[in-house]
């Protein structure tokens, strides 16, 4: 028997709030159409998506494509590097896996992969403080084996200079939430107030007792994350079933997390140290 706990009040936080004064946060998001071009693109075998996710990135133009071999995995992760302008930038991760299981795979996790290239585009439209990976994890539903081989790749001091991860998984379910035991407080607190700007919708609901997400391998290492998600009480039977399809994404839901994650990335990179 599952169930989700949520945090507190479902306090849906859309009232009309700018930015202080004089700040401005330009971000950039797709056409819908391109957008719903690339969802359909989902496949239920893992192979495939990967490569359809490789040529998103190239096709993208990502000018630092690296695959990272996942022990026990045929299928490597997927890092596109995004250089900031300065020498001694942090790093700002945005990971999404691209496996499933369940379904065509569209929500858990095609919703969340495929945004990774067209971020990475937007990142690098502008001279950034941070550097950023965009990495698409293999073998989440394995046991996070992708995101426990970026983290162990690294030495100690590459990951004190991590800023921020921001993991994406299983969107457009509902408007965006966060899990919070398994994100950091200021990261929950700053992606609130990105989302009160756009008037947009951003709860917390924990997902503990319905599955993981790459998000615990770097919550528990204690570097600073935000785990994205849309479960509610209602949707979350709808992953690693049969019913993972097209016809349960709400469009409308997915694309305003598209957006919010898009001004998300350029807030943080303006505001992180
Ligand atoms: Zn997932």
């Amino acid at each position: 028997m599952y169930s989700v706990v949520r945090w507190g009040l479902v306090a849906p936080l859309v009232a009309a709030i700018a930015f202080s004064q004089g700040q401005w946060v330009e971000f950039k998001s797709l056409p819908e159409g391109l957008l719903q071009e690339r969802l359909r693109l989902a496949h239920p075998k893992t192979q495939e998506r990967f490569q359809r996710l490789g040529a998103l990135f190239e096709q993208t133009g990502c000018p630092d494509l690296r695959e990272q071999k996942v022990s026990g995995s045929r299928e490597p992760n997927l890092i596109c590097i995004v250089a900031g302008n300065t020498p001694n930038t942090t790093r700002i991760v945005v990971g999404a896996h691209y496996d499933s299981a369940g379904g065509d795979g569209v929500i858990d996790n095609w919703t969340g992969a495929i945004l990774l290239p067209s971020l990475a585009e937007f990142m690098r439209a502008k001279p950034r403080r941070h550097s950023f990976h965009f990495v698409g994890f293999a073998a989440e539903e394995r046991g996070l084996w992708g995101s426990k081989e970026y983290l162990s790749s690294m030495k100690k001091a590459e990951r004190t200079s991590i800023a921020a991860v921001i993991t994406m998984d299983s969107l457009g379910l509902s408007a965006t939430k966060c899990w919070p035991n398994s994100s950091s407080k200021q990261l929950m607190k700053m992606g609130a107030h990105v989302a009160l700007a756009m008037r947009l919708g951003f709860a917390g609901v924990n997902v503990d007792a319905v599955g993981n997400t790459d998000s615990t391998v770097f919550h528990r290492a204690g570097i600073p994350v935000l785990s994205l998600h849309s479960l509610t009480q209602d949707t979350w039977q709808i992953i690693n079933s049969r019913r993972d399809v097209w016809d349960s994404l709400s469009w409308k839901d997915y694309y305003d997390t598209h957006r919010f994650v898009s001004a998300l990335l350029v807030y943080l990179d303006e505001q992180l140290p």
